[in-house]
């Protein structure tokens, strides 16, 4: 049999969106339930395969189809098309499944020629109306279908307009009118070399032509491919009998919301013109009214309209955005579809309606976008505001942050002391640059990627950054950054960064601030009902771990230890260990650290009192504590320029020395992580004891605290075995010492393919495991994770040769089936080993949906990511229930 092309909207319904489009299948199941639709038919998106299938025309017995379905119309809508005394108007509308707002094209007023026109005038009996309608047809015909100019035709409007003194359209009169059809007719004439088709059967086939070749036109096709859309889904075509809003003062077309779309409150949202068609709204000549005014022009129209409006939602469970038509005091529904709403009316309008019983909170869940709860957690650029770009970079943290940019990390700290707004710009941070981080409003880098120093710690901070920004060319000596256009940007002058879109902006551009409501605590209140993942954060200091927790973080999944070596008096502590000639030395330097680290530890546990805290010993190289060897030998020669004293001398030559001692070809496959630990153990014990010691004395306090000790970069077991040893030992002494019982847990990082893959081994000693995803995505593609994206990798993802930037979306593939391969044999060897993600990826919902398939125990995200992490996990469980 063959295959129906043609469906009335009788025949339909919103289940058939494929077939029919958007438009057509909505259409379809409003006349299904009984609302006031014109009558209209949809040729379906098959048929739009077939146009291009068999070259770019209309198929074989297409024609004869259609004619068909134009007699069944007739019947329907009691006119006759073509007909000169009661004519019959349609317009032709494009529709495809996914919406593609004004990608493609629409004709209205299909029908009208000479004689027509002339019908439609005597029964309306409105001149005016008939022929400003002929000349709108005659205009969008000549544009859509044939591609005249549009512009020709204004002209002539503008012409027309002079002639009769006419300020506006409306004033034009029915004589102008008249006139303005017969020289649109010229305009055709002249640019096509054939006359304007009266045949109203020609008509209808040209349109229909002309919408199924518009689905590839230029426009259409760059926005199937930013949007994902595939190609060879098709559009539909709508055909429709016309309504008219233009009808007198008891006629009006609109556009509205059922609820809110920007504050999501419930209430009837749009607006409306009297006395006007469709394009009088969009073409902004005249203002539109608010659709609540609609009660006092139209009462009974308005009524109804509320009416529907009601129907509407309750049917499709979900803010509807209706255009609408009202003919003579009688409202015609046009379109019906999902509307578009902000981030604070996702959340506002799904928990409202978990409240009203129409939507289940599963439903409420899975209709707001992690991205929008994270919009909702930062400050952000006004939508509205003008801003002039500068360049762009990585989006590495997310907000918007003005203020004065500043090189120099101590002056950015001396700056904000006095109350300054600054932003940090530099090549790069490094821990150095810790405290001008926190001083600072954001951060821009011009090297580095979405795992850099800058990024990772901005993050921590929730503090906005754009990082990698190459296109910018940091002149450090002379305090200034030349932008790609040539301007150059010195200390003092104001930016504006956006670390949602890796925008840089030129002064200080606007910004609104967060927007947290009573809907968005309950409804992550609801993920957390239904999310099987737990959701820890990283975190390093008391402040952190306090936000994390007031977002809801139900512990630490990651301490980065190192970030408390930082702080101008921490660091020359640390470097005085460094530079220890004796292990007597050494110690003595540590002594004095582990009184400071007792202290972090402690203010941790506190603010997470009664949920498990992961401590990780050490992790990065320790030339990362000392200056550059470059920088260095800059200050030698300055010192020795300048006449310093000898030792200052000697003492500074010594820290060169050491710092090129120090030195590595490949830092991140260096000396580092437990490495670290094993070979100086004296550095890992110090901070085993003065965890256990604050964890005691905590204990002592009534306080509860739970420890997890974690070793980073493990990659063989024997390494794990010795590690433990000396966790367990130096914990027994401590707590012996102390006399308080504590149960505490030791695992490990799984940051190295060889440790996944010896998983079975390394259980035995470890109590968990923590995918240190960053690390490990690192060493599984061997991409560097502080050059790749700026070097390769985002060509890499433009060029489609990955589908995502690793460090950011987990990959499934390589990295994924590493960590399935550790949980699975880690859980062999230690059934309860507990699991967990704490990369920057614990706080990516893509990957977040993988941890949850794959079983692991909680993801851990930076503290801003954690109502994120909420959300998405919940949509995990939505997804993919477990059994
Ligand atoms: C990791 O490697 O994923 C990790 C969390 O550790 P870091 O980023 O500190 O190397
Ligand atoms: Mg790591």
């Amino acid at each position: 049999m063959e295959k129906k092309r043609i469906y009335f909207f009788d025949e339909g319904s919103a289940e058939m969106k494929q077939l029919l489009g958007g438009k057509g299948a909505n259409l379809a199941e409003m006349k299904r339930i009984g609302l006031p639709v014109p009558p209209g038919f949809t040729i379906t998106t098959e048929v739009c395969r077939e146009y291009y299938a068999v070259g770019g025309r209309l198929p074989d017995g297409l024609e004869e189809e259609i004619v068909e379905a134009m007699h069944r119309l007739e019947k329907e809508a009691g006119a006759k098309f073509g007909d000169p005394e009661n004519p019959l108007l349609v317009s032709v509308r494009s529709g495809a499944p996914i919406s593609m707002p004004g990608m493609m094209d629409t004709i209205l007023n299909l029908g009208l020629n000479d004689e027509t026109v002339k019908g439609l005038a005597k029964q309306t009996n409105n001149e005016r109306f008939a022929y400003d309608s002929y000349r709108r047809f005659i205009m969008m015909f000549s544009d859509v279908v044939r591609g005249v100019d549009r512009q020709l035709f204004e002209e002539a409007l503008e012409e027309i307009k002079k002639k009769y003194g006419a300020k506006t359209d409306a004033d034009v009169p029915a004589e102008g009118m008249k006139e303005l059809a017969e020289r649109s007719k010229e305009i055709y004439k002249e640019q096509l070399g054939e006359d304007f088709p009266q045949d109203v059967w020609k008509q209808l086939i040209m349109a229909v032509d002309a919408v199924f070749r518009s689905w590839n036109n230029e426009r259409a096709i760059l926005y199937r491919k930013i949007n994902n859309i595939p190609d060879d889904m098709g559009t539909a075509v709508n055909i429709v009998k016309m309504v008219f809003g233009n009808m007198g003062d008891d006629s009006a077309t609109g556009v509205a919301f059922t609820r809110n779309p920007s504050t999501g409150e419930k209430e009837l949202y749009g607006e409306y013109l009297v006395n006007a068609q469709g394009e009088d709204v969009v073409a902004g000549i005249r203002t539109p009214k608010p659709v609540k005014e609609l009660k006092n022009d139209i009462p009974q129209a308005y009524d109804e309209l509320v009416r529907v409006a009601e129907i509407l939602e309750k049917h499709y469970r979900d803010m509807q955005d209706m255009e609408f038509t009202i003919e003579k005091g009688k409202l015609y529904m046009l379109q019906t579809r999902t509307g578009k709403r902000t981030a604070a009316a996702a959340v506002k309008i799904a928990v409202d309606m978990v409240k009203e019983g129409l939507i289940t909170k599963e439903e409420a869940i899975m209709r707001v976008t992690p991205e929008q709860i994270e919009t909702l957690l930062h400050k952000r650029i006004d939508p509205s505001a003008e801003k002039t770009l500068i360049a762009k970079g990585l989006p590495a943290s997310p907000g918007a942050a003005t203020g004065s940019v500043v090189f120099d990390t101590e002056e950015a700290v001396k700056l904000a002391e006095q109350g300054k707004k600054v932003i940090l710009v530099r090549p790069e941070t490094t821990p150095d640059d810790l405290h001008g981080m926190v001083a600072s409003q954001g951060i821009l880098t011009s090297r580095g990627g979405m795992t850099s120093h800058a990024a990772v710690v901005a993050r921590g901070m929730g503090k906005p950054a754009v990082v990698g920004c190459e296109e910018i060319d940091i002149d450090m000596e002379n305090e200034q950054f030349a932008a790609p256009n040539g301007k150059v940007y010195k200390k003092g002058d104001i930016i504006t960064i956006d670390g949602s879109t890796g925008e840089v902006f030129e002064g200080e551009v606007p910004l609104i601030d967060p927007q947290l409501s009573g809907e968005f605590k309950e409804l992550l209140d609801w993920a957390d009902e239904i999310r099987v993942l737990g959701v820890y954060a990283n975190a390093d200091n008391p402040e952190d771990a306090a936000k994390a927790r007031e977002f809801g973080a139900e512990g630490i999944g990651l301490a980065r230890t190192e970030h408390m070596f930082l702080g101008p008096e921490r660091v020359q502590i640390v470097q005085r260990m460094i530079m220890a000639d004796t292990s007597e030395e050494r110690r003595e330097a540590l002594k004095d650290l582990g009184k400071l680290q007792k202290a972090d530890f402690k203010g941790i546990l506190e603010a997470m009192d009664g949920l498990p805290v992961t401590i990780r010993l050490l992790d990065p190289p320790l030339h990362e504590f000392l200056p550059a060897p470059e920088e260095l030998a800059e200050e030698i020669r300055k010192l020795e320029d300048e006449g310093a004293p000898a030792e200052v001398i000697e003492e500074k030559k010594k820290l060169y020395h050491k710092a090129v001692e120090l030195a590595e070809h490949n830092p991140m496959m260096g000396f580092r992580g437990c490495r670290l630990g094993l070979i100086y153990p004296e550095i890992y014990e110090m901070q085993v004891e003065a965890l256990m010691e604050a964890a005691a004395e905590l204990k002592k306090e009534g306080k509860n605290p739970i420890v997890k000790i974690m070793h980073p970069l493990v990659g063989h077991v024997n390494e794990m075995k010795r590690l433990r040893e000396m966790t367990d030992r130096v914990a027994f002494q401590v707590l012996d010492r102390e006399g308080v019982d504590l149960k505490y847990k030791v695992g490990t990082m799984i940051e190295v393919p060889r440790a996944a893959l010896t998983a079975y081994q390394i259980a035995e000693y470890a109590e968990f495991f923590s995918f240190g995803t960053n690390d490990l995505t690192q060493m599984t593609f061997a991409f560097s994770r502080d050059d790749a994206e700026g070097k390769f990798l985002a060509k890499y993802v433009e060029e489609g040769i990955l589908p995502k930037n690793p460090f950011i979306v987990l990959d499934r593939d390589g990295v994924g089936r590493l960590i399935k391969i550790a949980v699975t044999d880690g859980r062999k060897t230690r059934a309860d080993l507990d699991v967990g993600i704490c990369g920057e990826h614990g706080g990516n919902p893509e990957s977040i949906e993988f941890c949850h398939i794959v079983g692991l125990d909680y993801v851990s995200a930076s503290p801003y990511r954690v109502p994120v992490a909420r959300l998405a996990a919940a949509q995990a469980a939505v997804k993919h229930p477990k059994k």
